[in-house]
């Protein structure tokens, strides 16, 4: 657009007042000629990127970043531009890598089976033993149990074994809520830094979506932790997990809501994102109380420490907008603090997914009420 009013104006005073007169007295002929200047303009636009003073104000963000913005681009530069280098790319980039990550540890999940502790090996062999089958194929697996994390994808034999072994396991639909609500944050997050910068109204909508996948991410991060900490205390399981839906949709009303938009609401907001997230050490010191004397518990809590760790440096690097605060303009296209708070916010989620996995590896072996 920029580039065509430019192209108008220059045309326009090469031609002169006797043109501007020609033009007034023949309002078909204006039309045509405008639309003929217009056209040049329409093919040979590069959509360059520019820099932070020439930024409409609602994509001003960060001022220690300073050149190499995308500005209002039409929707298929602005889509291409996944694959261009910008100060964008790694910022949706590094969440897009965390999508798959957490797609393929998904996967992991729905067509793998884990093997968490040496009991729950002994049970699969006792198992194996009373049915009179070859324990061959499950001693060649024996080497895989290394850490308390691998998946192994059972042949059919080992699924009907294992399958017997692990009979009334625990509801997997927690640990699933969690990977799908990374998934969704992480997915979200990546289309905002893509697509935000086609228009103001699509910013607008984009923010609105990244609020709303930061909030499921946050609720659905204590669905394991509460649901498999009191598996057998319904009152407290339901009462934690019924909180924190709660404050989840609110959260998510106050950021969608024209209403809330407004910039006295904008702490409103952010005070919610950081309640939802601190209401957690209720669970976890409830936990720790309440289960103090199960190794499991200790660990957990260990993981949901390094998760916080990870998280509060995020938060804080993203805040204090370092390193680029210290040399604005050198960290434009690599390091500058947004990126490093998103591979801190893929470690603190991945933290998470290790802490319900063994909390799934927990209620699946001793849980049952
Ligand atoms: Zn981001």
């Amino acid at each position: 657009m920029t580039c065509c009013t430019l192209t108008l104006e220059k045309a326009t005073s090469f031609r002169g007042e006797q043109h501007i007169t020609h033009l007034l007295l023949s309002p078909r002929v204006e039309i045509k000629e405008i639309d003929q200047m217009k056209k040049p303009c329409k093919d040979d636009h590069k959509y360059e990127l520019v820099d932070f003073d020439y930024l409409p104000n609602y994509l001003k963000d960060n001022e220690f970043i300073l050149s190499y913005y995308r500005s209002e681009w039409p929707w298929k530069q602005t889509f291409l531009s996944l694959f261009s280098i910008h100060n964008e790319t790694l910022n949706i980039w590094t969440h897009l890598i965390g999508f798959f990550i957490f797609l393929a540890l998904t996967a992991c999940a729905v067509s793998m089976v884990p093997f968490g502790s040496q009991p729950e090996l002994n049970r699969i062999h006792e198992s194996s033993n009373q049915n009179n089958i070859s324990v061959i194929s499950l001693n060649s697996i024996d080497h895989m149990i290394s850490s308390s994390f691998n998946w192994y994808l059972p042949t059919y034999l080992e699924k009907e074994i294992i399958n017997e072994a692990v009979q009334g396991a625990v509801t997997r639909w927690p640990f699933y809520a969690y990977l799908v609500g990374a998934m969704i944050c992480l997915f979200t997050s990546s289309a905002c830094h893509l697509l935000s910068c086609h228009s103001e109204h699509c910013a607008y909508t984009m923010l609105r979506l990244d609020y709303s996948g930061i909030s499921t991410l946050i609720v659905t991060s204590f669905y394991p932790l509460v649901y498999y900490t009191f598996l057998c205390e319904p009152f407290y399981r339901n009462l934690y997990i019924g909180f924190i839906t709660a404050f989840g949709i609110a959260t998510v009303l106050v950021s969608l809501l024209p209403v809330f938009q407004t910039p006295e609401f904008r702490s409103v907001r952010a005070l919610l994102f950081f309640c939802m997230g601190v209401s957690g050490l209720v669970p976890i010191m409830h936990k720790v109380f309440a289960f103090g004397d199960e190794p499991v518990a200790m660990i957990t809590t260990a993981y949901e420490l390094v998760m916080g760790l990870f998280y509060g440096i995020g938060v804080i690097v993203y805040v204090a907008r370092v390193p680029e605060r210290w040399m604005p303009g050198k960290f434009d296209l690599i390091g500058h603090s947004h990126q490093l708070f998103h591979v801190l916010v893929i470690a603190g989620a991945y933290t998470h997914y290790l802490a319900s996995v063994m909390y799934l590896n927990w209620r699946d072996l001793d849980g049952q009420c």
